[in-house]
């Protein structure tokens, strides 16, 4: 039997709302609002003007910082404004709106065919850059980055993280049935990048189909496909990496430092686009769930359509929603608004009605000892959180490990005294970076 990694809870799945419903193409917005952030790193700035005419897959804003990425039209139509509006991860940030003009027209030279075998490590992590390619499953940091580690740092194997550990996302499971050579071309073009033979593709056993689908898609690449026992949170890269390989990245450590890079399954499919036709990333798949929406789906949907949209596509509410998160219910991010653009890394929308999330009146901790059994860190939850109640972020950091919280929420889950935990770890490590950088 496989070994797994500490700690970890089984939530409920939630996926069967959207796991057995083919992606479907979501109509085209009328208009984009395009972030120029989307991504880790710094952000781009425009490069188009109000009243320009641009093209779908136009470059339309950037920047020569190297942790970063560009920024392309995901419609072709007129642009409309650019100014500061609401953001799912930012607040607010500076967009571009394009207004659609219908027409869905190409920049000029795209689609391209090119024949990815013949092009050099440098010449792909290029394409992959100019492509604005990141993390989909939601980390959203810049896939040329991970393409090109210090030269001090050997990898020597390429993880391919198909786990989709959160409840109720099936975005990348529908993807591994229906896009497997894509997927597959990806994998290929990312490993031959890195110059790595070894690849593994980790999937949680709870989509068998997906690893049938996977097996057969990747028979005679050398790369393995590997059932994960599923158990929150499997995907995340630290526990994918235990579990694989038996390596521990050290604390404070990248995956990088025990020979591994990881990529989730858009970005595969992502690469595949950019590196075979010239594609840039303007649209993903993205899951749609939760009770609240009448008819839950998996949309592949432009980049800049809004939540709004997106949700009317999926024939609205039944109820008025009691929460609208972005992303897993885990790991994601209450919003207040649904106008909000859907950018790169949306991984889902779920709308949940009364009584489906696991929201309560937080009390005082009871000293019960559940988020510790609980933590795949194996830190201490409980007091992280009353230090971060108490502002005590520097015993949280020096004494607590509090950097090496990977925010997956499992304490949270399991405290019967609904308390928030996660808030107050990300809260003490907001005061420790501010202190940090005023020195
Ligand atoms: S303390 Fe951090 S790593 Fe541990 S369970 Fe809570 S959120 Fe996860
Ligand atoms: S699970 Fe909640 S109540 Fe129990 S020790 Fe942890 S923080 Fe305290």
């Amino acid at each position: 039997m496989m070994k797994s990694f500490r700690g970890g809870i089984h939530p409920n799945d939630s996926k069967s709302y959207t796991a057995d419903k083919p992606v479907v193409t979501a109509p085209l917005p009328g208009k984009a609002i395009i972030p120029v952030q989307q991504h880790a790193g710094a952000p781009c700035a425009p490069i188009v003007a109000k009243g320009d005419l641009v093209k779908k897959g136009q470059l339309i804003a950037t920047t020569d910082a190297f942790v970063s990425a560009n920024v392309h039209a995901s419609i072709s139509g007129k642009v409309a404004d650019i100014g500061e509006y609401p953001h799912p991860i930012f607040g607010t940030c500076t967009a571009i709106v394009i207004e659609n003009d219908g027409q869905d027209e190409w920049v000029e030279g795209l689609p391209l065919k090119r024949d990815w075998q013949t092009l050099s490590a440098d010449e792909v992590r290029k394409i992959i850059r100019e492509a604005g390619i990141v993390g989909m499953g939601g980390a959203t940091f810049p896939t040329h980055v991970k393409m090109a580690p210090p030269a001090d740092k050997k990898i020597d194997v390429f993880i391919l993280n198909a786990a989709e550990c959160e409840p109720y996302l099936t975005a990348d499971h529908r993807m591994m049935l229906e896009e497997g050579d894509r997927i597959v071309t990806g994998v290929k073009i990312m490993m031959k990048t890195l110059g790595v033979t070894k690849g593994i593709v980790g999937i949680e056993d709870n989509k068998k189909d997906s690893i049938e689908a996977m097996t057969k898609a990747f028979a005679g690449t050398g790369v393995d496909v590997v059932g994960l026992p599923t158990k929150y949170p499997q995907g995340a890269e630290k526990m994918l990496i235990a579990v694989l390989t038996g390596k521990e990245v050290p604390s404070g450590g990248l995956p990088m430092d025990v020979g591994a890079v990881v990529s989730n399954v858009g970005t595969a499919a992502a690469v595949c686009d950019a590196v075979t036709q010239g594609i840039p990333l303007i649209e993903r798949v993205t899951t749609i769930s939760g009770k609240a929406i009448k008819e839950p789906k998996n949309i592949l949907v432009r980049v800049g359509t809004t939540f709004s949209d997106a949700i009317d596509f999926c024939g609205g509410f039944v109820s008025q929603p009691e929460k609208i998160i972005l992303g897993g219910p885990m790991m994601g991010t209450a919003q207040s608004t649904i106008d909000l653009p859907i950018i790169k890394g949306t991984s889902g929308i779920l709308a949940f009605a009364e009584g489906e999330a696991n929201t309560g009146v937080e009390s005082p901790c009871i000293r019960c000892g559940r988020c510790l059994d609980a933590c795949p860190m194996g830190l201490n939850p409980s007091m992280l959180s009353i230090l971060g109640e108490r502002d005590l972020y520097h015993e949280a950091k020096e004494d607590y490990a509090l950097l090496d919280c990977i925010e997956c929420g499992s304490c949270v889950y399991t405290c019967p005294a609904k308390r928030n935990i996660v808030q107050y770890i990300k809260y003490c490590k907001a005061q420790s970076r501010a202190q940090s950088a005023a020195k």
